[in-house]
């Protein structure tokens, strides 16, 4: 099969591997979209994969076209979304049922070969299956809804609060989108690019998107969630939290970022400084969620790139073009949707 392969850090190739076969309890998915974001390009960077060559790919559903042995909930022909989480069931955190947070921690296109391909193997648990109806590329998008879903478990709700979220890129949309039909009283965005901007409030439901937040009306936010990682927006939004509020650390900072925080504020103000890792427990609901038109898929996939353009569907990404970027493998051409 056709597959991209991250060779070394900074090295990425399309090569012809040998078919996945599937061992016990697991099955063979042919993809039909797979999401590209920031995390592969952490594993591209060397930052994430603790080995190499890996196939990278999180973000999957396909079909179902071959099971190992001992597979009875999954049949041939089942469409699904794939959950690449693989925890060890073992630890003490997995038993507590925070599997995302497992010390043994391991997921599919992550530490084991993933989407980036025409065949992905998954154990039978990680597929759900998907409406017959539904667009199989759409998802593709569960991944990525089940990480925002996860960020709104993380926090303290209540109705009418005021929420400050950067960045509007796929998660900041998500998570602004998700942050609006929980009764949020308002929901403001920080983002920096006006390309970005346009179009946030129609998207998300959103009352302001903003370059910045000195220019929104409010100067404290209930719950505030950073969906960037950048230590800039980290340090404003941790001076925006309002008294009795909460931060979010959503988006993924580079390892050894260090910002700075005002620990009397913390103190004084009693704020709760959360995070929020992956996917716990969401999956499903992510599924529920997308199949019930909670979203519109084809307002957040704004490019596909063909499995062989996997290196110019990264560079998309890294410049922060657009929102979701697809590769699909099956050979249709580059197409992009904006
Ligand atoms: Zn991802
Ligand atoms: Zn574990």
């Amino acid at each position: 099969m056709k597959a991209a392969v991250v060779t070394t850090p900074g090295n990425i190739s399309i090569e012809s591997i040998p078919d996945p076969t599937p061992g016990s309890g697991e099955v063979v998915v042919e993809v039909a979209a797979c999401g590209v974001c920031g995390t592969d390009l952490h594993i591209f960077d060397g930052e994430f994969a603790p080995r190499f060559p890996i196939v990278p790919g999180h973000e999957f559903a396909g079909v179902v076209v071959a099971l190992g042995a001992d597979v009875s909930f999954i049949t041939e022909g089942d469409r699904v979304a794939v959950d690449p989480s693989l925890p060890c069931h073992a630890c003490r955190y997995c038993r507590q049922g925070r599997s995302n947070l497992c010390d043994n921690w391991a997921a599919i296109g992550v530490t084991a070969d993933g989407g980036a391909a025409q065949y992905a193997v998954a154990p039978q648990g990680n597929c759900v299956r998907i409406p017959e109806a539904a667009r199989l590329e759409d998802f593709a998008l569960v991944e990525p809804l089940a990480c925002a879903i996860s960020g709104m478990d993380a926090l303290p709700r209540r109705p009418s609060e005021h929420y400050l979220i950067y960045g509007a890129g796929t998660m900041g949309v998500l998570i602004a989108g998700m942050a609006r039909t929980s009764g949020a009283a308002s929901v403001t965005v920080v983002e920096p690019r006006a390309e970005r901007r346009l179009g946030v409030e129609s998207l998300t439901g959103a009352d302001l998107a903003v370059a910045s937040s000195d220019e929104a009306d409010r100067r404290d936010w209930d719950t505030v969630i950073d969906c960037t990682g950048v230590a800039a927006a980290i340090e404003d939004g941790l001076s925006r939290v309002a008294k009795g509020g909460t931060y979010l650390q959503f988006g993924v900072p580079h390892t050894g970022t260090r910002v700075e925080i005002d620990p009397h504020r913390v103190y004084q103000h009693e704020i709760t400084i959360a995070g929020s890792m992956s996917v716990r427990n969401s999956f499903e609901r992510a599924v529920d969620l997308l199949s019930h038109g909670a979203l519109d898929p084809r307002r957040i996939i704004t490019a596909e790139f063909a499995l062989e353009e996997y290196r110019s569907a990264l560079e998309a990404v890294r410049s922060g073009q657009g929102l979701k970027t697809q590769v699909i493998a099956t050979g249709t051409p580059p197409r992009s949707i904006d």
